[in-house]
């Protein structure tokens, strides 16, 4: 008999996060292109500052997180005063469905949104809700359509996850001023750094008092195994998210490995430059071999096949030549792969790989 006591409301609707697979029974050293990490790793000073930063293991770190705000509001031209950090970009979410949703509130997100929205929504006893997206791309009215007095949080990420689609600011802005100001606009910019020109919403944050930005250090820096992102808001939010955030949710060595990545703008701009290429090329040649995919503004391109039963003989294709990708069912996509872009030599590798399953099929 188990115990009668039973976890809040909500709790046992959530399904398990389900990570990119990472191991292949066989392959001592498979190709990951599943989970949307930067294929050259961190930046060698990110290294060299966790390094350095280790043999303080035994001091409390830093509970106001002053130096890699600094950093961050230096580079990317934020005020840091309005900077709050997480254990990514995933903890300030779950702050802010913890302190702005709950029981009889709602949480909208997309139809083919990222799986944490709708997690940390239940997990604070809010009711998530998901809005069709048109075309695969995130649709302005369908969410004014929908929102409601009880809608407290809209999530959206730009650059799209698994799309990989871009929704232009005109359109965020006006989804922004449509939105009613008991409802914070979340604007989640954990591939903002791919999408040329795109600021990740940080001048809209700037200028508005109900619209949030996230941003990680999962993604274009390489950092995803050691657990950074950040939040940008109005500095009453940022007060109100610091009030529930642990006082040492980021340990010394994040806090320095960040700080240093950062900082270390000619290696980001060369991951950058290096994604965009390779992106293009795999774009071009998914096109040449007859599967669909929309223009990714992101580090992974969305690939349709006829069927899930086609995507699943590619997946498994893909696999016997030690190659992973992401089979984004769960998103709503049985019938396309999620490919990470990775380097030169890795497009060529999957396009041969693509190739010779058409040659085979
Ligand atoms: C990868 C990803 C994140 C980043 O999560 P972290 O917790 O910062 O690692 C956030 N949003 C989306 C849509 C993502 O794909």
């Amino acid at each position: 008999m188990s115990a009668p006591i039973r976890p809040q409301p909500g709790i046992l609707d959530i399904a398990l996060y389900q990570g990119g697979q990472s191991a292949l029974e066989g392959v001592a050293h498979p190709l990951k292109l599943s989970s949307n990490e930067n294929p050259f790793g961190p930046s060698p000073a990110a290294l060299e500052a966790m390094a350095r930063a280790l043999p303080d293991s035994h001091r409390y770190p830093s509970t106001d997180h002053a130096s890699l705000r600094a950093a961050i509001a230096e580079v990317e031209g934020l005020d840091e005063g309005r900077i709050v950090c997480g254990v990514g970009s995933d903890e300030i979410i779950h702050f802010l469905c913890q302190a702005y949703a709950g029981p009889g509130t709602e949480v909208l997100h997309t139809a083919h949104g990222f799986a944490m929205y709708r997690i940390s929504a239940l997990a604070a006893g809010a009711t998530p809700v998901e809005v069709p997206e048109r075309d695969r791309v995130v649709d302005v009215d369908a969410i004014l359509n929908r929102v409601g007095p009880d809608t407290r949080l809209v999530f959206i990420a730009n650059p799209a996850n698994p799309t990989g689609t871009f929704l232009p600011m005109e359109e965020i802005t006006r989804l922004a001023d449509g939105l009613p100001e008991t409802c914070l606009l979340v604007l989640d910019g954990a591939y903002a750094e791919f999408a040329e020109g795109y600021d990740g919403g940080a001048a809209l944050v700037d200028q508005r008092e109900t619209v949030v930005m996230t941003r990680t250090f999962s993604k274009a820096y390489g950092l995803g195994g050691l657990r950074v992102g950040y939040g940008y808001a109005p500095r009453d939010i940022v007060d109100v998210l610091n009030r529930i955030r642990g006082p040492f949710n980021l340990s010394g060595v994040a806090l320095a490995g960040a700080e240093a990545a950062i900082r270390d703008r000619a290696w980001v701009a060369e991951c950058i430059r290096v994604n965009a290429a390779e992106r293009a090329r795999l774009t071009g040649g998914l096109r040449q071999l007859g599967i669909g995919c929309d223009d990714s503004a992101a580090n992974f391109v969305l690939a349709r096949f006829a069927d899930p039963a086609e995507a699943l003989a590619v997946d498994t294709h893909l696999k016997s030549r030690g190659i992973i990708v992401r089979h984004p069912k769960s998103y709503g996509f049985p019938e396309a792969l999620r490919i990470t872009v990775g380097r030169p030599e890795d497009t060529a590798r999957v396009l041969d790989a693509l190739a010779s399953f058409r040659g085979a099929a």
